[in-house]
């Protein structure tokens, strides 16, 4: 048999190293929470989103973890204190809503009415279809 002068799996490599490229291309696209958006999210929720607490400083939580297969997208952050953001960290949102006390279910028509209006926007904000949660 004749010895090959290229490795044969060099083209499967390359179409992987492609396809790798082009999913961390998309991972940014679908991860893109942008900073009008951060803005819209505040201004709907009006304080933080599980605990309800204003006039407080406000982090981007991720309501599914990013460890969980969660986004960094409109649809999947919502404002939240500084105390529920570091309290929930990377537990699953309903469990720790129940743990906590926390109205669960009122969390829950919150957060799809926000999606809903946010969805209603002038200019519909692309990314905003109610998330499912795992
Ligand atoms: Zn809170």
């Amino acid at each position: 048999m004749p010895r090959r002068r290229y490795p044969a799996r060099v083209p499967a490599k390359a179409r992987q190293r492609y396809a790798r490229r082009r999913q961390r291309r998309l991972d940014r696209v679908d991860n893109d929470l942008t900073d009008d958006q951060w803005v819209l999210l505040q201004e709907a929720w009006l304080g933080c989103a599980y605990c309800g607490a204003d006039g407080v400083a406000l982090q981007r939580d991720c309501v599914m973890p990013i460890s969980r297969g969660g986004r960094y997208t409109i649809a999947n952050v919502v404002p939240a204190c500084a105390s529920c953001n570091a309290s929930k960290h990377n537990s699953e949102v309903t469990g720790w809503l129940r743990r906590k006390k926390l109205d669960e279910r009122a969390f829950l028509e919150r957060w799809a009415l926000v999606l809903q209006s946010l969805r209603s926007e002038p200019e519909p904000l692309e990314g905003t279809e109610a998330p499912v949660l795992k």
